[in-house]
């Protein structure tokens, strides 16, 4: 605390981001990084940019990238906002888009960088309960408010619900923008940019997503937002009032190289699904119960064993998983889907505790 901190900085509950402990031979399922590497052709791309040419500023727009994101999802140009990561994308977003006079909607269990935004923002907010199990009934959420978000599949729970769910939810609520985080939606969700081409685009409907889980590029720091153009030049409004260069030369050649490489998104996002059946089988004959995923984590807990022992047991024995002190979710671990080899690992770690 010092005296010179801002009224509004000793308000501040910070974001709190899960663990990079730089201990050895850990088994990492924590953060919701991908197991596998990104695509080669992103690292050969980051490569010949590392060039003389660093002297010079990255392009401000990043047309290059906008353009390859357009195409993959058959888009234009305008609809692509970036920026580095999608929480910073995030953030511009509640900014220039929901910080109104009513309070925004979320789900009381979610990403916990949403509330860390209102305060910074000094945004009102609402939180609307998820379901008994753990669903996000769209209907809960009423008009009026300042605009709704939450992730499709939901953070931590896992859960998803069907595009068309969001798109009656957009047919009652038409005054405020609506923005799915689709941080996961490469691991089985529906995604809602097909809602976004073509014609008849909603103008209040935003689309946000990430480098980080599913292409595997946590460490470069690019996310992206798609929309009505209307809606991305408010927030390049913003962008170009906080800085005018959020991507460098390499996230951006990076991010294209991976963006165009959908064969590696498509390959490493099926061995992710296909260790997560097998791990959520394996915890089931454990007796633990897990909610329905449709990321590359789970979300689940075991009736006799409560989740801060659980956590602390696998912690000593080198397996770094998520706990959250947060009621409702208290006896709950957030597990990543790793490889075949780490699944293992948990596996055969949690039999011994539970012995
Ligand atoms: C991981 C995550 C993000 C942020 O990802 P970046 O690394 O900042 O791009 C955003 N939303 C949710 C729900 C996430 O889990």
């Amino acid at each position: 605390m010092s005296r010179f901190w801002s009224p509004v900085v000793q308000t501040l509950t910070p974001y709190v981001p899960g663990e990079q402990p730089q201990m050895q031979r850990l088994v990492k399922l924590n953060t919701n990084e991908s197991p596998y590497g990104p695509s080669s052709k992103a690292l050969a791309a980051i490569e010949a940019q590392n060039t003389e040419d660093l002297r010079l500023y990255p392009d401000p727009e990043g047309t290059a990238l906008k353009q390859a994101i357009a195409k993959l999802h058959g888009l234009d140009p305008k609809q692509v906002f970036l920026g580095n990561g999608s929480d910073e994308v995030l953030a511009h977003v509640f900014a220039g888009l929901l910080k109104q006079s009513e309070p925004v909607h979320f789900p009381d269990i979610t990403y916990s960088f949403y509330p860390v935004y209102c305060k910074l923002f000094g945004i009102d907010y609402k939180t609307i309960p998820l379901g008994e199990k753990f669903e996000i009934n769209t209907a809960d959420y009423k008009v009026p408010n300042g605009g709704i978000i939450f992730p499709n599949p939901n953070a931590p729970t896992g859960r998803s619900i069907p595009r068309s769910d969001i798109e009656a939810l957009l047919l009652r609520n038409k005054d405020s923008v609506v923005v799915i985080d689709e941080a996961y939606v490469d691991y089985g969700t529906q995604s809602c940019i097909p809602l976004l081409c073509g014609d008849d685009c909603p103008e209040n409907l935003l689309v946000v997503h990430t480098l980080s889980k599913s292409r595997a590029l946590a460490g470069l720091r690019v996310g992206f937002a798609v929309g009505h153009p209307d809606l991305i030049e408010g927030l390049e409004r913003v962008k170009n009032s906080f800085n005018s260069y959020p991507l460098g030369r390499l996230a951006q050649a990076g991010a294209i190289a991976a963006i165009e490489d959908q064969a590696h998104l498509e390959e490493t996002s099926a061995k992710v699904m296909q260790t997560r059946t097998k791990m959520v089988e394996q915890l089931g004959a454990l007796g633990f119960e897990t909610l329905p995923s449709t990321a590359n984590f789970i979300f689940t807990r075991h009736p006799k064993h409560a989740g801060a022992k659980l956590y602390q047991a696998l912690r000593d024995r080198g397996i770094i998983v998520r706990h959250f002190k947060s009621a409702r979710i208290e006896e709950f671990l957030r597990i990543t889907i790793g490889t075949d080899e780490q699944s293992n690992e948990l596996i055969t770690a949690l039999r011994e505790i539970l012995n």
